[in-house]
C-alpha cells in the first residue's frame, strides 16, 4: 500500500523571496552573525509590531534567558511563569538558578489566571509558602516579591492583558511576554509582545514566521535591546583587544538566517490570514460533526482578542462523545499519516518540575487530557483538508 504524503502539524512555508535575501548575503559576503539582513529583519519586526526596539537572536529561548539575565534574576529569587506552556518559557528560570512558581490557566483564553497570579504574589510577599503547592519543599525561601512574571499567549490566543498588566503594575513586578506563538496576535488592537517590559518572539521551524531557528527580544525601552545585543555578543567591552567585565553569551542570529526572516516578513499578513482561515474551516467542519450528536469545542476569541490562530485546537470530553478520547483521534490520524499533538502538558505536571511551587486549579490538566492540536500549516491545501475531514469522519460517524 502506498502511503499518502504526511500532513504535518505546522510545517515550514517559504514564499520564495527568502532566497533573494540569502543570495544578497552571499554576494556581499555578509556570512556572519551581523549584517544588513540582521538590521533589516529587526526593522521589519519594529514596523510590524509597533514596538520601538528589537534584537534578533538565535532562538526564542535565548531571548527569554537574556530577559531574565537583564532583570538580574539569581538564586533565591522567585519567577512566576504560566504553567500551560512549552518548556522553553520556564527552562531559563532554572538556567539562572532561580525558583519557578507556576500559575494555572483560566478557561477563556487558556492563559495565566489573573486571580491565581495575584494570590501567588501575596503569598510570596507574606512568606506564606504553605499556601502554594509544594510550599513545604521550599522552606529556604525568604518572604519576597517575585522578581518577574512570564505570561504566554498560547497557540496565538492573547492572555488577559488588562488584568495581568494591572497586577504587574500594582506590585511593580516586571512582565515578560512570551509571544513565541503569537506574532500577529493583538489584544484591544495592541500587538502581543508590546505589553510587558520585554516581549519574546520565536522563529523556530514550526512557528508562523520560520527562519529555521531564531528568536527576538522586543521592547519599547532601548536599554534592554542594547544590553541584550551586548550580552548576546559575548559581552565584549569597547576596547581594541577582547575585554570583558560581564559574562556573555553567543546568542546572536546569523545574517543568513535573518535573510529567511526578511523574506518571511513580506508575507506575514497572508500567513496570519491563512491560519485564521484554517480555524474557520475546522469550525465549519466540527459544527457539522456536532449536529451528529458530538460535542467538540473550539476556543472562541473573547471581545477585543485577535488570535493569529497559530494552531487550531479542539477539546472534547470522552463522556460526551461516545467515549472517544483525544488519543483515539490522534492515533487514527497518525495511522493515516496526519500529524496532530495533544495540547501542551502543563509545567507543574512535568517530571522535571515535580517539586516546583505552583498554584493550580484543574484547568490546564483538563485541557491536556481533552485537547488536541490539529494540522494548522498556512500551506494546507483543499485536498489536505478533505483528507483530514474524511479521516475524522471515520471516527465521528
Ligand atoms: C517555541 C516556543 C518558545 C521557544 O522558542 P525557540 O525559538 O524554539 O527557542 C518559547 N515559548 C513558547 C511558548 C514557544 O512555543
Amino acid at each position: 500500500m502506498t502511503q499518502l504524503p504526511r500532513i504535518w502539524l505546522s510545517p515550514p512555508h517559504m514564499c520564495g523571496r527568502e532566497q533573494e535575501f540569502i543570495r544578497n548575503a552571499f554576494e556581499t559576503n555578509w556570512i556572519a552573525p551581523m549584517g544588513p539582513n540582521v538590521t533589516g529583519f529587526e526593522q521589519d519586526l519594529i514596523d510590524y509590531t509597533g514596538v520601538k526596539h528589537a534584537v534578533v537572536l538565535n532562538s526564542g529561548t535565548a531571548a527569554i534567558h537574556l530577559s531574565l539575565v537583564m532583570l538580574n534574576i539569581k538564586k533565591g529569587d522567585i519567577v512566576i511563569c504560566q504553567s500551560l506552556t512549552f518548556s522553553a518559557s520556564a527552562n531559563p528560570i532554572i538556567y539562572q538558578c532561580a525558583t519557578p512558581l507556576f500559575i494555572d490557566s483560566e478557561p477563556d483564553t487558556w492563559n495565566m489566571d489573573p486571580e491565581l497570579l495575584e494570590n501567588a504574589i501575596i503569598a510570596c510577599q507574606e512568606g506564606n509558602f504553605h499556601k502554594l503547592g509544594n510550599g513545604s519543599k521550599h522552606k529556604h525561601l525568604k518572604p519576597q516579591k517575585p522578581k518577574a512574571i512570564i505570561v504566554v499567549h498560547l497557540y496565538g490566543m492573547p492572555a488577559k492583558m488588562d488584568e495581568i498588566t494591572k497586577i504587574a503594575d500594582k506590585y511593580d513586578i516586571p512582565l515578560i511576554e512570551d509571544a513565541a506563538e503569537a506574532l500577529g496576535s493583538r489584544y484591544n488592537e495592541k500587538t502581543c509582545g508590546s505589553f510587558g517590559k520585554m516581549g519574546i518572539l520565536s522563529f523556530n521551524g514550526n512557528k508562523i514566521v520560520n527562519t529555521s531557528g531564531g528568536g527576538a527580544l522586543i521592547s519599547d525601552e532601548e536599554e534592554y535591546t542594547l544590553k541584550a545585543r551586548f550580552l548576546a555578543t559575548q559581552a565584549r567591552d569597547n576596547a581594541p583587544h577582547y575585554e570583558h567585565s560581564n559574562i556573555g553569551y553567543n546568542y546572536r542570529m546569523s545574517n543568513v538566517v535573518a535573510a529567511i526572516g526578511r523574506g518571511q516578513m513580506t508575507v506575514i499578513n497572508d500567513r496570519v490570514e491563512a491560519r485564521r482561515k484554517n480555524f474557520e474551516r475546522y469550525r465549519d467542519y466540527f459544527t457539522k460533526v456536532n449536529k451528529r450528536g458530538y460535542e467538540i469545542n473550539l476556543l472562541d476569541e473573547p471581545q477585543g482578542f485577535f488570535s493569529n490562530r497559530w494552531l487550531t485546537t479542539i477539546t472534547f470530553e470522552p463522556e460526551k462523545n461516545n467515549n472517544i478520547d483525544r488519543e483515539k483521534v490522534r492515533i487514527h490520524l497518525e495511522a493515516n499519516n496526519i500529524e496532530s499533538r495533544p495540547l501542551w502538558k502543563p509545567m507543574h505536571a512535568q517530571p522535571v518540575f515535580s517539586d516546583s511551587l505552583r498554584v493550580v486549579n484543574d484547568v490546564s490538566e483538563k485541557l491536556f487530557d481533552t485537547g488536541l492540536c490539529m494540522p494548522s500549516g498556512s500551506n494546507l491545501s483543499d485536498e489536505d483538508f478533505e483528507r483530514i475531514f474524511n479521516t475524522l469522519d471515520q471516527i465521528f460517524t
